[in-house]
């Protein structure tokens, strides 16, 4: 499971494997926190919510306008809030148990995970600022 994560700081490429458990990724070359955003898979859904730092998991599918719309956002949410949160995407038409699993209904479907539990939930796109919140609410820290 392979992400090449952008540093904001200092624009190199992080081929990242494996995080281990409560740690954030780094950038190799500069040492700030990477915008950690994953595309997830039903195969590795267990694992894509485990991280030391909630995980907004994002059930989206490329023909849906609304989710066109939030793909953006949840960029700028991983960028911003580098070290803070995990930002996983979920291809609902390529990976339907996971989907299912979650009773995902319609989609844009936001959940908030902590330690592996469900926390939270968005239906529909939203604002930024509201899922600020949510991610603040679940880490138990304010975010900036
Ligand atoms: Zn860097």
């Amino acid at each position: 499971m392979n992400d090449v994560l952008i540093c904001s700081e200092c624009h190199s490429k992080n081929r990242v494997q494996r995080v281990p458990g409560g740690q954030v990724p780094v950038c190799a070359r500069c040492h700030a926190a990477l915008p950690w955003l994953h595309d997830g898979s039903d195969a590795s859904f267990a694992s894509d919510i485990q991280a030391g730092v909630p995980v907004l998991v994002d059930f989206w599918a490329p023909w849906c306008g609304p989710c066109r719309v939030m793909g953006p956002v949840l960029e700028e949410i991983a960028r911003e809030q580098a070290g803070k949160v995990r930002v996983v995407k979920i291809n609902v038409d390529e990976n339907p148990q996971s989907a299912a699993r979650f009773q995902v209904r319609s989609i844009p479907t936001l959940l908030i995970f902590r330690d592996g539990e469900a926390v939270d939930s968005v239906i529909g796109a939203v604002q930024k600022s509201v899922l600020l919140q949510k991610i603040s609410a679940a880490s138990g820290a304010r975010l900036s």
